[in-house]
């Protein structure tokens, strides 16, 4: 008999993160509807507008993260990072398509170099969630999709084992997370076989949004990779870091890998010094401690997170006052040209 439906134990048993992934909020509508939220109340222009920015930049959302926002709060810190208002649509002077320059960075299809040492491979361009503030919502990953040439990524390792100045290799996307275990540790292999190859880094967002994807073949897969490894995440907020997650990060932890974390400073979510001390807190518990903290890069529709850079430094001076040293993470901002991310200075703090 041939059937469409899924055999009964694929229906009652524990999802998958790809079925969690298949089932992540697309609709704005729904998204609101689950979190009790009417629509009606938005400031600017409701459902409609709404729909108009994900046309843009399209909404993504899985259930695991929205189950950590606040019911029936349009103020919810995570819901913020994720919803697509109207204010994206405005145009504001100073904002661009690709104020990093990256077109500028690329070796191979796919790898870019900034700075000496590193190289950073997209890897793919989905990612388990649509940040509203991405720098790289407006990137051109189709010009990249030939980097991949059917998982083999030719092109790029071509050019890097032809510069053996390169020791480390940062996978991102996109979040190279979103590629499976058996693409993934092709890449692994391929990488650790570069001689002149010390570390391997992953930036990605998966493991705070999805937890459910550090699953045991991830976990196998980094504990036999012979370089160095580094797993930079992305949180932004403590109320990212459940039970769930937490636990995911120290299973990480647990292969070896250094476990770092990024966060951008967003308004509405995180300017606020209590905010970013209880996020390194969270984080610290969970094996991870706080790198940088980004001023948001001037992307097309972002202007409504940006915090004017006074009131980040002085934010910083707090928490500087505040945490041990390392639970301080840097404030940098990115800058074309520049040979890494730029310090923004924070000043002393007089009591
Ligand atoms: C941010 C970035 C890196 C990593 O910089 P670190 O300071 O080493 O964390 C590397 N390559 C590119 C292209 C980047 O954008
Ligand atoms: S996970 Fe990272 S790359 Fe993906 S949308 Fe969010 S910030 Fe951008």
């Amino acid at each position: 008999m041939v059937t469409n439906s899924l055999p009964a134990r694929h229906n009652t048993g524990p999802i998958t993160w790809q079925q969690e992934l298949a089932t992540a909020f697309t609709e704005p509508a729904a998204l609101l509807q689950a979190l009790g939220l009417d629509p009606a109340q938005l400031p600017d222009g409701g459902l409609e507008a709404l729909r108009k920015s994900a046309a843009l930049f399209p909404l993504r959302v899985p259930a695991s993260f929205v189950r950590r926002m606040r019911y029936g709060d349009f103020n919810d810190p995570l819901l913020r990072q994720v919803l697509p208002l109207g204010q994206e649509q405005l145009q504001q002077a100073g904002f661009s398509a690709d104020p990093l320059e990256e077109a500028a960075a690329r070796l191979a299809p796919g790898l870019l170099q900034k700075y000496p040492g590193r190289a950073l491979l997209v890897t793919t361009g989905a990612c388990a969630v649509h940040c509203r503030y991405c720098f790289r919502r407006e990137y051109d990953y189709g010009a990249d999709s030939d980097s991949e040439q059917g998982g083999r990524w030719e092109a790029a390792l071509a050019a890097l084992t032809a510069d053996p100045s390169i020791e480390e290799l940062i996978l991102s996307g996109g979040d190279p997370l979103a590629l499976g275990n058996a693409r993934l540790a092709s890449l692994v292999q391929r990488a650790a076989q570069l001689p002149q190859l010390k570390r391997l880094r992953l930036h990605t967002r998966t493991p705070i949004v999805l937890p459910s994807r550090v699953d045991a073949g991830l976990l196998a897969l980094l504990a036999a990779c012979p370089l160095q490894v580094i797993v930079v995440v992305h949180a932004n907020h403590a109320a990212e870091i459940d039970e769930e997650v937490t636990a995911s990060l120290k299973a990480l932890r647990a292969t070896g890998a250094h476990l770092l974390n990024q966060s951008v400073l967003l308004a509405g979510v995180n300017d606020d010094a209590t905010a970013l001390a209880e996020l390194s807190q969270a984080l610290f518990a969970a094996d991870t401690l706080p790198y940088y903290l980004f001023l948001l890069d001037r992307v097309n529709g972002t202007g409504h997170f940006e915090v004017p850079e006074a009131q980040a430094q002085s934010l910083m001076r707090e928490l500087n006052g505040r945490l041990p040293g390392y639970l301080v993470p840097r404030l940098v901002r990115e800058i074309p040209g520049m040979p890494g991310k730029t310090p923004v200075s924070i000043g002393v703090a007089l009591s």
